[in-house]
């Protein structure tokens, strides 16, 4: 069962059980997708009734930031830790690597998912690249076909949300992948374009001021947070009401 943070259901499970249902998903037919809301998105849900549909759509819904995590915890249906999409993705890479599987990338600026890829080969040796494609296109059409010929096991889609999670739903039947995900800026970290926060921030739950100190222009984003939280609040208030009206 889901665990129901203003209105998105999330899947209560930690890093390595993630992982786990990540590597059994690839190994059945059909191309499952996975998502990684954090508060934003959330909040974008509320509002995007396609957004919400792809993400309840997917097979697997992680909490990617320490927010929705507090978020679940004021609710009282705490969820058990943050699974950061970047994260789950390395740790994905890491098992595929042992088995010789095949990753394409799509998304960000073009020449962004190549370096990403050839920094990736270097660091899991085992895994192949499949290939590669910008986030920058207007037809669908030869970007699938690109990947189906491609024959890739896993896909990542970086085209920031909701576009990534409506494109995988949208377009989940006419590709030849076992899985993908919906990971965000996450082809800008792996390529080295943007830094993550270093770890003693990422410790103390603060990767989200890093990410702002470096880039100002994100704040109307991180704004979303505060709302978040006050809405969170508000629906814990309502349940709480509801339940001493039943009793
Ligand atoms: N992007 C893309 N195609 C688009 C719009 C965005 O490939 O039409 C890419 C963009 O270049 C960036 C990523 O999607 O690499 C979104 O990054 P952002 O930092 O906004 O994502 P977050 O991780 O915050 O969701």
């Amino acid at each position: 069962m889901r665990t129901d943070v203003l209105g998105v259901g999330f899947d209560p499970v930690t890093m390595d059980e993630a992982v786990e249902r990540a590597m059994a998903l690839m190994d059945r037919p059909g191309a499952d997708y996975v998502v990684t809301p954090n508060p934003e998105i959330v909040m974008i849900c509320g509002e995007d009734s396609a957004a919400a549909e792809a993400v309840a759509d997917a097979s697997l819904v992680l909490p990617d930031g320490i927010g929705v995590i507090y978020g679940a915890r004021i609710l009282g249906r705490p969820l058990p830790e943050k699974v950061t999409g970047a994260d789950f993705a390395l740790r994905v890479f890491a098992r595929m690597a042992g088995e010789g599987r095949r990753l394409y990338l799509l998304g960000a600026k073009p020449g962004v998912a190549q370096t990403a890829g050839e920094r990736l080969a270097r660091q899991f040796p085992g895994l192949v690249i499949a290939g590669c494609h910008d986030g920058y296109f207007s037809d669908d059409g030869p970007v699938i076909d690109g990947i189906n010929a491609a024959g890739a096991d896993f896909l990542l889609v970086c085209l920031g949300a909701p576009k990534q999670e409506k494109w995988m739903r949208a377009n989940r039947d006419r590709l030849n992948v076992r899985l993908m995900a919906g990971l965000g800026g996450s082809l800008d970290v792996y390529a080295g374009a943007v830094r993550r926060a270093p770890e003693v921030w990422q410790r103390l739950n603060l990767e989200w001021l890093y990410r702002l100190i470096r880039e100002p222009r994100r704040i109307g984003r991180v704004m979303k947070l505060p709302e978040f939280l006050v809405c969170v609040i508000g629906q814990r208030a309502r349940e709480l009401f509801a339940r001493l009206g039943k009793e």
